[in-house]
């Protein structure tokens, strides 16, 4: 159907899907869970059964995610801070270096589901059943 697959193609699309990762919901069903502990990743999803990562290294892209909004927040941060507050050097470092650890810890799940959610995006999300018949498709 064109209509549908216009507004897969959309931004709108892409943006709500990549919220419904942000909140940690599977992308596919947008039911659910994709994590089941503070650390700890389903394999699959318990409403729909698409396997969150089929291979071993595929968290990496979200650890990426991770860093990368990690040092732009504390490289935003740390600039207006200092136009704004002018405060000690030492202080502001001592500050940000805390802040980057922490939040790296606080948006581990969150970075990692966002991934989750371009996996999706990119047609990478399957059940087994599925992912075993384009294996033998090809
Ligand atoms: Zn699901």
């Amino acid at each position: 159907m064109p209509a549908q697959s216009r507004s897969k193609n959309s931004l709108s699309y892409t943006l709500h899907k990549l919220l419904v990762g942000l909140l940690l919901r599977c992308p596919n069903c947008e039911k659910g869970a994709i994590f089941s502990g503070l650390f700890t990743m389903n394999e699959t999803c318990s409403h729909c059964g698409v396997r969150f990562e089929r291979q071993h290294g595929e968290s990496v892209g979200g650890m990426y995610i991770n860093l990368i909004a990690a040092e732009l927040i504390t490289a935003a941060g740390f600039l207006i801070t200092q136009l704004l507050l002018n405060p000690p050097l030492y202080g502001q470092l001592a500050f940000w270096v805390i802040f980057n650890i922490l939040f790296v810890v606080i948006f581990y799940r969150n970075s990692r589901a966002i991934w989750v959610a371009i996996t999706y995006l990119t047609n990478g999300l399957q059940t087994d059943a599925e992912y075993a018949q384009k294996q033998q498709e090809k």
